[in-house]
């Protein structure tokens, strides 16, 4: 299961970070440092622990390892694990990373190197979550899902103020479901929603119980879950729903409309809006990852002398970032890497 993480070894510690990869700290036998990186699985044999940066579940395999869990307190909850189950270490620091509620970046620092690993990052705040800051090291691994520079999102306020204005011109004569994914985005929307608009939506089983993770660890997010009786009332006039991403379409929204005598208009919310083609009455570019400018401006203020990209076309992304001048790889090729801290 651990073939192909990214492992960060340090004295004592070997540690899985997410996925892909291996990343080495600290000192060789004969005292020269290292920071290096291989792909095989051999590197991921005797792992300690794993690092789970986030709780969406392309990040979180090291959670069902047993292995012991360097993870936020609200990644642990929302992964369902018990707090015992966290370690911490003394020369690893975890801190925002503005992906979605307890997603965090970690630095390390041994033998006078530093590292950071981003996991999914945005600078940019959520409603429910902090923005990140870059953090000062040697070596940066950074995501790269929207490492190109064609990537360009809006901010946050302007998808949300687009939002509004189009719940606005709807609302009167239609029955809205929004979609998004189930952890995160889901409750960012009724968080929207909530906020920005007034509205108490109606939230499908899975949406409802990550919502009440998110509450159970101080997020307040109003809503009422389908299949209640109090549901069933709302839904006698035009509702506002927030459903998973993959459930909402314009066939499912006729369907329900058919089912409640109503017009129904669906949304999406995903970075990749205006990228891929999606069967829903409206698509709005609310991401919780970096674009191209802001990978850049991590790296730039990182400080860092070498970045690794990863977890994305990491071959491309790096021959975008060394065409503005940051000194780039895919996180694969770890021998260049030790040449050059060597
Ligand atoms: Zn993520």
């Amino acid at each position: 299961m651990l073939s192909g993480d990214l492992v960060l070894s340090l004295p004592g510690l070997k540690l899985a970070l997410d996925h892909a990869g291996s990343v080495s700290m600290g000192r060789r036998a004969g005292g020269s440092k290292t920071a290096g990186l291989h792909e095989n699985s051999s590197a991921a044999a005797g792992i300690d622990a794993c690092y789970v940066s986030h709780a969406h579940s392309d990040h979180t395999a090291g959670v069902k390892s047993g292995k012991p869990l360097l993870a936020s307190k609200e990644t642990l909850a929302l992964c369902k694990k018990s707090a015992e189950v966290g370690i911490t270490h003394e020369k690893i620091s975890l801190s925002p990373a503005g992906h979605m509620l307890g997603a965090t970046q970690l630095l390390a620092q041994c033998d006078g190197y530093s590292l950071a690993y981003t996991g999914d990052f945005s600078m940019e705040g959520g409603l429910t979550y902090k923005g990140c800051k870059p953090l000062q090291c040697e070596v940066l691994v950074t995501e790269t899902t929207y490492c190109d520079p064609q990537r360009s999102l809006p901010t946050k306020e302007e998808v949300f103020t687009n939002m509004e204005r189009w719940l606005d011109e709807n609302i009167e004569s239609n029955a809205i479901i929004l979609g998004g994914y189930s952890t995160g985005k889901a409750e960012e929307l009724v968080k929207f929603l909530n906020k920005y608009c007034s509205i108490t939506p109606i939230v499908s089983k899975s949406v409802d119980s990550v919502c009440k993770i998110y509450n159970s660890l101080g997020c307040d997010l109003k809503y009422v879950p389908a299949g209640t009786p109090e549901a069933a009332e709302m839904m006698s006039e035009p509702f506002v729903a927030v459903m998973p991403f993959h459930q909402v379409n314009r066939r499912m929204a006729a369907e329900i409309g058919e089912a409640n005598n109503m017009n129904v208009l669906c949304a999406l919310a995903t970075g990749w809006a205006g990228v891929h083609d999606y069967n829903a009455d409206a698509v709005f570019p609310l991401s919780d990852h970096a674009d191209f400018d802001d990978i850049v401006r991590y790296a730039q203020e990182s400080g860092a002398k070498t970045v690794l990209c990863a977890l994305g076309e990491n071959e491309k992304a790096a021959a975008h970032l060394r065409k503005v001048g940051i000194n780039a790889m895919p996180a694969e090729k770890g021998v260049m890497l030790q040449q050059t801290l060597a």
